[in-house]
């Protein structure tokens, strides 16, 4: 597997340049680190919380719709999307957070937080809601049964340092694209997408030991704090 974790990065390569590093980036002394928000009501979560933190971002596990105040982006990581949605629902949390990414808070979803933030299911449950943040229409573990897992490794747009190993575990299947910017693909379907503040990736980079895409996002959500 592709290591590159936090200590194995070289200080500032593409890195926060928030925090404990005084000195290392003078134009960012007094630079608050981002707060992110990491939906942790099911699936991946803990690992998003590490990996961001290795990144130098602040985390506050998302829980009840008050956790969304205040946050500078928010992870809806990988996991079961349709216990994710009915937990959603439960806890209040499913319009709160459908409100808070539409009204232009950067979010990253990942495998079942893409199909959340999509606007389209093919093979979800019956009344499974979606927050249509993406436009894109997922097909839950698009990917099949066989090879409901595997690694490969991916050419994502903006994203230096060689291919990134992706991670899939009963991936989505991204079978149509509308007003979205691709950032990767495999097998000749897009596996990374972006519109405007709100990013999805088919698979799992919390999971890789390559901290570049979460920086990536943090790129994003720092753009967005001075935009
Ligand atoms: N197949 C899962 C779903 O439909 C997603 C799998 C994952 O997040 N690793 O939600």
């Amino acid at each position: 597997m592709n290591e590159t974790t936090a200590s194995s990065l070289p200080p500032g390569g593409g890195g926060s340049g928030w925090g404990g590093a005084a000195g290392q980036s003078p134009g960012r002394v007094g630079a608050r680190a981002p707060l992110i928000g990491v939906l942790a009501l099911q699936g991946a979560f803990r690992e998003h919380v590490r990996a961001l933190e290795a990144c130098g971002a602040r985390t506050r596990l998302v829980r009840l719709s008050g956790d969304l105040e205040d946050l500078d982006g928010l992870v809806i990581p990988g996991g079961e999307s349709t216990t994710m949605t009915m937990l959603m629902e439960r806890m209040g949390l499913l319009g709160a957070v459908g409100q808070t990414v539409r009204g232009g808070l950067p979010t990253l979803g990942t495998c079942a937080g893409m199909i959340v933030l999509s606007d389209r299911i093919a093979d979800g449950r019956a009344d499974q809601a979606v927050l249509g943040a993406l436009d894109i229409g997922v097909r839950r573990n698009g990917y099949g049964r066989q090879v409901d897992s595997f690694e490969a490794d991916l050419e994502v747009s903006g994203l230096d340092g060689g291919p990134f190993r992706g991670v899939f575990i009963r991936a989505p299947m991204v079978e149509e694209v509308g007003e979205v910017e691709v950032l990767a693909e495999h097998g000749g379907r897009p596996v990374a997408v972006r519109q405007g503040r709100v990013m999805a990736l088919a698979f799992h980079p919390e999971l890789s030991g390559d901290l570049r895409l979460h920086r990536q996002f943090l790129r994003l959500v720092e753009e967005a704090k001075t935009a």
